[in-house]
């Protein structure tokens, strides 16, 4: 996944590193170039010999400039014949070189004073570049040059080509790597038995050949990473991750946590009363919930589930199955909005069994929140609801066994671990983390290897699929009279306003702007806005008038993206939707089509559209399936921003490809599973060598 080096540093983003250049004790490499190597995440001389080429030059032969083709890259042997600093068109050096065969003009737009000198007449050199048909004949723009004396003999291996940064010179890097190789020695840690039974090369072998590899061997198969060679590498590095992965699962494993058998007292009343049937994949998650949370470990169960498939009240259920055993049990959302939803939602269900549901927000008074915490600190009420308040500091909760989080993408890994840190001392709560962000199957399995997966395939029945629109932006007026008939036929509607990155003060503008020009227009509907800038009472006050139906338009901000629950609204429109995520546009879409009425999302859009932008339009147009929008989401912005990896503390992969080399992670998995096994020393080498001090991350 590392991208061409134009001067940048490697597309994908390295984890948080504890790790610092390692400057002393490094040779011939000052602040300055350690700087540099630590922009392309070489922090010691083990990182180099890691960093393998993008692609191969092939100088190990010469062709003649008679044979030289359009779009194909040769070295060839010259001798300059004339060279000059013209200045028209504009200034440039242009030298006329000749071998054997034929005549060539080499190019220099931008040139260095000691280029001038390299191609004085009469030098012998080596040029590497395209030779194309130009103006005057045969030419080369800005080949690489390399003077050499008459029967100097050629490179025996490819010339590789290393991803890199602004001020670090491949000849550099190449030169740093070459030296790394040469003192520092890589042990292959697998077994004689292992390395037979997989018909690999071993690591040695592998990263030699990737360096440095053969003429014989092809520079394509190289650069496809389809190669024994690669494949070794690749096996390494999923390795890596899978001892990484185990290990936190082990950690976990060892830690105790409250067994809450299922006493189905309480469960089962609640099922007698709500007023639909689980579906079979609510009631299939909830008896996987179930049984973890009767063992006296910890669970850490990721429950996925589409949007609207109803995985607030499986949560229900396990705070439930706590409270049974007179434990605590807490929903944590990411925004106040769902926060109350939820909050009532329980309420609603629970207060009828006589259950009291404790709410925590920033937005309640002091005197509130102090008497909420004080009967939750006595362990009065057992169920909590709230936002990223439940983690502070003077919340306390002796009795807590299990924390749902809701929309865990949402939250990092800090906050996850407080919400841990509130459990009573030596018992570790039972974790449920749920997301409507759906993830593919390879992936969950590899990053979440420590994370047993619940899947929610299956939408409660009655539900009307969703008609999508795609409308150019000029037709926003019928777009208008459109929300005004669904209303006037007693349904609600959500505009929402354009997605403004830059500037959060700028999208606030828009919304109010939309707000005020969206009430001019509708004069007999009554309008809302909310955005994140409203007071919390402002806009749970808002909401609560949408849920009643004394609003008919909810103009929002992205405020409403998440979890937002309902079902009178069956029309949504979203303006400048090519400005928006994959996963975003499902998610906000996921608002409508949640009660009997049929709905219909109409995304407007602006043209011109970006490449990406039309992808996503089309992506979300032709599908409502969560899993394969996730799919297309990963095709178009790769997994690494897909899942927001950086902050989940997963180490990323550079070399293999959870997708393309699925069979890889396959038998890497096995491998973990033996190695940690039989030589725990060896799996200790192994993620050393590829995570050094991130593995640790890998615990939160
Ligand atoms: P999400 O998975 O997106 O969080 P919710 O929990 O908000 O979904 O549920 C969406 C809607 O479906 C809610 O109104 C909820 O009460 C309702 N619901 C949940 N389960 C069922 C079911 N088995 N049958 C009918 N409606 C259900
Ligand atoms: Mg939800």
């Amino acid at each position: 996944m590392l991208v061409e080096p134009a001067g940048t540093s490697p597309a994908e983003p390295a984890p948080p590193s504890p790790k610092k250049p390692a400057v002393r004790g490094w040779p011939g490499v000052g602040p300055q170039l350690a700087e540099r190597l630590a922009k392309i995440d070489i922090f010691a001389p083990s990182d180099l010999i890691l960093h393998l080429p993008l692609r191969y030059e092939d100088e190990t032969r010469l062709t003649m400039l008679a044979d030289a083709r359009a779009g194909v890259h040769v070295q060839c042997e010259v001798e300059v014949l004339s060279s000059e600093v013209t200045l028209r068109p504009r200034r440039q050096l242009v030298a006329r070189a000749c071998d054997a065969s034929g005549e060539v003009m080499l190019r220099f737009v931008h040139f260095y004073p000691n280029q001038q000198k390299q191609l004085a007449v009469g030098a012998r050199l080596r040029i590497f570049g395209e030779v194309r048909d130009g103006f005057f004949g045969a030419e080369m723009i800005h080949p690489r040059v390399k003077p050499v004396s008459a029967g100097e003999s050629l490179p025996e291996s490819l010339t590789p080509v290393y991803p890199t940064t602004a001020g670090l010179a491949q000849s550099a890097l190449r030169k740093l790597i070459g030296g790394a190789l040469r003192h520092n020695t890589v042990n292959d840690e697998l077994s004689p038995v292992l390395r037979q039974r997989l018909n690999m090369p071993t690591l040695p072998e592998a990263l030699r050949l990737l360096h440095a590899p053969p003429p014989s061997v092809s520079a394509l198969d190289m650069e496809d990473r389809g190669h024994p060679a690669w494949q070794r590498i690749k096996l390494d590095e999923l390795l890596a991750q899978q001892i990484s992965l185990r290990r936190a699962y082990a950690a976990r494993r060892a830690k105790n946590a409250r067994s809450l058998p299922h006493r189905q007292r309480l469960t089962r009343e609640l099922l007698a009363q709500l007023p639909f049937a689980l579906t079979g994949a609510q009631s299939r998650a909830f008896a996987e919930i179930s049984r973890d949370l009767a063992s006296d470990h910890p669970m850490q169960r990721l429950l996925q589930g589409d949007v609207g498939s109803g995985k607030t009240c499986v949560a229900a259920l396990a705070m439930l199955q706590a409270a049974e055993n007179g434990r605590q049990a807490v929903l944590m959302a990411p925004t106040e909005i769902l926060a109350e939803q939820h909050y009532r939602k329980l309420t609603d269900w629970l207060r009828p069994m006589g259950i009291e549901v404790a709410w925590l927000s920033g937005s309640r008074k002091k005197k509130e929140r102090e008497a909420t915490m004080a009967r939750l600190a006595s362990g009065e009420i057992l169920l909590a609801v709230g936002t990223h308040a439940l983690i502070e500091d003077p919340v306390v909760l002796p009795r807590l066994a299990l924390a749902v989080v809701d929309e865990q993408h949402r939250f990092g890994v800090r906050q996850r671990l407080a919400l841990r840190e509130k459990g009573v001392a030596g018992e570790s709560p039972h974790m449920l983390m749920m997301s409507a962000t759906p993830i593919p199957r390879t992936l969950a399995m590899s990053y979440y290897a420590d994370l047993d997966v619940s899947v929610l395939d299956e939408l409660p029945p009655g539900r009307t699929p969703i008609v999508t629109k795609l409308i150019k932006d000029e037709r926003r007026d019928e777009v208008v009279q459109r929300v005004r008939e669904a209303c006037l036929k007693g349904r609600q509607a959500y505009w929402v306003c354009p997605l403004i990155e830059e500037s959060e003060a700028l999208q606030l503008k828009t919304a109010q702007e939309t707000y005020e020009t969206l009430s001019a227009e509708l004069p007999d509907l009554a309008i809302g806005l909310v955005h994140g800038r409203l007071k919390n009472d402002e806009k749970s006050a808002t909401m609560a008038a949408f849920v009643a139906g004394q609003i008919q338009v909810l103009v929002a901000t992205t405020v409403i993206e998440v979890g937002v629950d309902v079902p009178n609204a069956s029309l949504m429109v979203i303006e400048h939707a090519e400005r928006f995520g994959l996963a975003q546009l499902h998610q906000l879409r996921g608002r409508v089509g949640r009660g009997v009425h049929e709905s219909v999302c109409i995304l407007l859009f602006a043209q011109p559209l970006s490449q990406t932008g039309r992808e996503r339009l089309k992506a979300i147009y032709e599908h409502t399936d969560g899993f394969i929008i996730a799919r297309e989401d990963l095709r178009i912005r790769g997994p690494g921003e897909f899942i927001g990896a950086r902050q989940s503390g997963v180490p990323l992969l550079r070399y293999a490809d959870l997708e393309e080399d699925a069979g890889l992670v396959d038998i890497a998995r096995g491998l973990a599973e033996e190695i940690l096994h039989d030589a725990p020393r060896v799996a200790d080498a192994i993620t050393a060598r590829w995570f050094g001090g991130r593995a640790a991350l890998l615990k939160a």
